[in-house]
């Protein structure tokens, strides 16, 4: 054997006593982690990939033909490639109807809009069929007290035991946070939008 195959050889005895030390930590995590519950799942920060990684979460649950209901805090008339094909497959969508915020510049217009379709995501929240409920863009309507965080909370902690919520939005409240399960804080660390480019189908909407 020269030089050269007897340091692959001890590089490669080495990595296999790695593996195996790491394979025992992984196996007693796994082995540990027994209990079955339904999940708060919280998507917050200013990076790109929070609405996205909840619509993949939706997409996985009926695939596995689990059951789904999404409601969007958000301007109905947005087009959304992501509601066009799940609500094909059977996903109950509640959008607001009017527009928001920037557009509309009507508190009490844009608090009835989320209002409606809180009322639709608390039937949700109830319904034992429903495995998985998605509440996209719900932090903004907590900032600006379109909705009431302790009616929220409430709905939130009083669903179906089996019943896995989602959570998007920037900015998400501390109380939310506390209460879910995971948490994830997309960071933004470039966005093309900056670049001057504009959103593209299929990748931002
Ligand atoms: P996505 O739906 O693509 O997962 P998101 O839910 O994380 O995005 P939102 O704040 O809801 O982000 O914004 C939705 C739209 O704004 C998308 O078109 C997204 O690409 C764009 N966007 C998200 N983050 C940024 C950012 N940091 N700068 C500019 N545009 C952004
Ligand atoms: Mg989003």
């Amino acid at each position: 054997m020269n030089e050269n195959n007897k340091k692959q050889q001890i590089r490669n005895e080495r990595h296999q006593a790695r593996m195996a030390r790491l394979k025992t930590k992984v196996d007693a995590k796994i082995a540990a982690a027994t209990d079955d519950k339904g999940l708060l799942l919280v998507l917050t920060g200013n990076g790109k990939g929070k609405s996205s990684s909840g619509f993949g979460m939706v997409a996985r649950a009926v695939g596995h033909g689990l059951k789904a209901g999404v409601a969007q805090f958000i301007k109905g008339t947005w087009e959304c490639g992501e509601r066009n094909l799940l609500s094909g497959a059977g996903v109950p969508f509640f959008v607001m109807k009017t527009g928001f915020t920037w557009d509309t510049q009507d508190r009490e217009k844009d608090t009835q809009a989320a209002e409606v379709v809180w009322q639709e995501a608390k039937k949700l929240l109830t319904d034992v069929s429903i495995d998985v409920v998605m509440l996209d863009e719900l932090t903004y309507m907590l900032s600006y007290d379109y909705l009431d965080l302790d009616e929220v909370l409430d709905a939130i902690s009083q669903r179906p035991d089996h019943q896995h919520v989602i959570v998007t939005g920037r900015g998400c409240q501390q109380e939310l946070i506390e209460m879910a399960d995971t948490v994830s804080e997309v960071q933004n660390t470039k966005h093309a939008f900056d670049a001057g480019i504009k959103a593209q189908k299929g990748i931002d909407w």
